[in-house]
């Protein structure tokens, strides 16, 4: 074994990051050397929330090993092709962003290239009449998408709802039966080297000194140790993001759950609903500068499906990120390196992106900083990106019922961003960049459904003759529509291979 193999990694914190990075790095370092140790506060507890993924969720289930409906089960998680935005536009409005692609691309040409020239001649469905994973979710149907590419089904994405405590604890009891060995206990102190900096040790209530090589702080907001010890800084992004509290509470449902997260705007924010199996979780997301917390927590009780069945709870959030997410030898992942609002699902998503990056940099006791360094300039680049898609729904909007959306449609927004929406405009292209979460089909659902309407199409479908244009779309339509329909119902295909134990 090489001399400089890490010996010890501490986790602190057992939330959903200390719980997929403990389950990730007991499954891939197995060097038969480093030991992996979890420390958790249960007098703490966990945010909570965080109950609505995106389709990479899937192969980390998958690399980890995990049996896919026995997550399921285990999480109370129901099926889910997208999120639907109601009144985001204008009020009485609504779109899919659908997980999965629209049709089919003829030479290259991207299918939406094709619908934008044709709706530009006559009256055809909406974009989203020609995405599966879209016309299921309004359906309610859902299977897993074919894996022969020739297959409509193929085009279908996935990802889940599930229950934020199930998950972790689940994913515990995967990463005990790893080897990850589990301490209950409230970190009182961080030690710190005083010549490198480098955190040496943390101390437990229980007067316990607990030494590591490498640290991942998953404590949450508060980043015991990457702020609260190491004070790397924050970089707020509240002038684009301005919502800063949640309201949550969960509810009894009062139908089968529906594959797809809505998420309706309100008059400082919005709410979402999540239906799970065993009930539905919601929360009233808001601008503490336009809203009262007592006013948010009305609008959220005045708009659910059934009885509540916990106390409504207050959070309070400042979006931005960490100016470093690895600082020495701590790496912050989860909510302690930052956090933007859920409006897209992303941060458990940032959770898995930021544990590959850790597995595909890993370090040693010498701590090279320039994989630090390459950790950090990547991780920024995905927060940054991601941001940009949200910063989207704002701005793009035609409601003005309120101080919040005229301030959200009249702020500045990132040059980034203003040049996706300016080419957007132009011809309807969107580049991807490199490895961006958000491509083009993500895109251009958000860009369309808040109105902005390309005003020309790719020169290159003009090779194609309106005859081909019209038959190629036509039986695209058809496909999809007949493939929806022979769909099981997603309660259906829930009962019928991943029912939850009733609760
Ligand atoms: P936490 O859940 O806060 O866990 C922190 C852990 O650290 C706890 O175990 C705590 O006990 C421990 N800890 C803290 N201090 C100490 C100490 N001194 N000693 C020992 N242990 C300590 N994400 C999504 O992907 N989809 C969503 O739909 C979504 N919705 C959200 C809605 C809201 C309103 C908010 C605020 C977040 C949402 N998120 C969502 C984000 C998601 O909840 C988090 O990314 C995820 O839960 C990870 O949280 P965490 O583990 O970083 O922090």
């Amino acid at each position: 074994m090489p001399p400089h193999t890490l010996d010890r990694i501490v986790i602190v914190g057992g939330g959903t990051a200390g719980w997929m990075t403990a389950a990730a790095l007991a499954r891939f370092v197995r060097n038969g050397r480093t030991k992996i140790r979890l420390v958790e506060s249960d007098e703490i507890g966990s945010v909570g929330v965080g109950e609505a993924t995106i389709p990479p969720i899937v192969a980390f289930n998958s690399l980890l090993g995990i049996d896919e409906r026995d997550f399921v089960k285990a999480t109370q998680a129901t099926y889910k092709l997208g999120i639907e935005f109601d009144g985001w536009l204008r009020e009485g409005e609504a779109y899919i962003h659908p997980f999965g692609d629209y049709g089919r691309d003829v030479d290259a040409i991207k299918f939406y290239q094709l619908w934008l020239k044709q709706r530009s001649k006559e009256a055809i469905p909406p974009l989203e009449a020609f995405c599966l994973s879209a016309v299921a979710a309004r359906k309610g149907r859902f299977a897993p998408p074919s894996p022969d590419p020739r297959s409509v089904l193929h085009t279908m994405a996935y990802a889940f709802h599930f229950d934020a405590t199930l998950y972790a604890a689940f994913l515990r009891k995967f990463a005990e039966a790893h080897g990850v060995q589990r301490t209950e206990g409230k970190v009182v102190d961080v030690n710190l080297n005083g010549a490198t900096g480098f955190i040496e040790s943390v101390t437990l209530q229980s007067g316990e000194v607990v030494q590591g090589d490498l640290f991942i702080d998953c404590s949450g907001f508060r980043g015991l140790l990457i702020e609260g010890a190491l004070e790397t800084g924050y970089e707020t992004w509240t002038h684009w993001l301005p919502c800063d509290r949640a309201v949550a509470v969960p509810c009894e449902a009062n139908g089968p759950p529906i594959p797809y997260t809505r998420a309706t705007a309100r008059r400082a924010g919005w709410q979402w609903r999540i239906p799970l199996q065993h009930r539905i979780g919601n929360g009233h997301v808001y601008c503490s500068a336009y809203e009262t917390d007592e006013a948010a927590r009305e609008t959220l009780l005045a708009n659910l499906d059934g009885a509540t069945t916990a106390e409504p709870r207050l959070l309070r959030f400042m979006t931005g990120r960490r100016r470093k997410f690895w600082n020495r030898n701590c790496v912050a992942i989860g909510l302690s390196g930052g956090f933007m609002e859920p409006l897209e699902s992303t941060s458990i998503h940032l959770i898995q992106a930021a544990i590959s990056k850790l597995i595909a940099l890993f370090p040693d006791k010498r701590f090279n900083p320039v994989e630090a360094s390459e950790f950090n300039r990547l991780t920024a680049m995905q927060f940054e990106q991601i941001r940009d898609f949200l910063i989207l729904h704002y701005k793009a909007t035609e409601r003005q019922d309120s101080g919040f959306w005229q301030y959200v449609r009249d702020m500045d927004i990132p040059d980034t961003l203003a040049t996706k929406i300016e080419l957007f405009r132009s011809k309807g292209r969107i580049f991807r960049f490199e490895d961006e979460l958000f491509g083009e089909a993500n895109w251009v659902s958000v860009l369309l459904g808040q109105g902005i309407v390309p005003s020309a199409w790719d020169p290159m479908v003009d090779s194609l003759s309106d005859a081909d244009l019209r038959r190629n779309t036509a039986q695209i339509y058809q496909a999809i529509q007949q493939t929806a329909e022979q769909l099981p119902r997603h309660e259906d295909f829930i009962q019928r291979f991943c029912a939850a134990e009733p609760v």
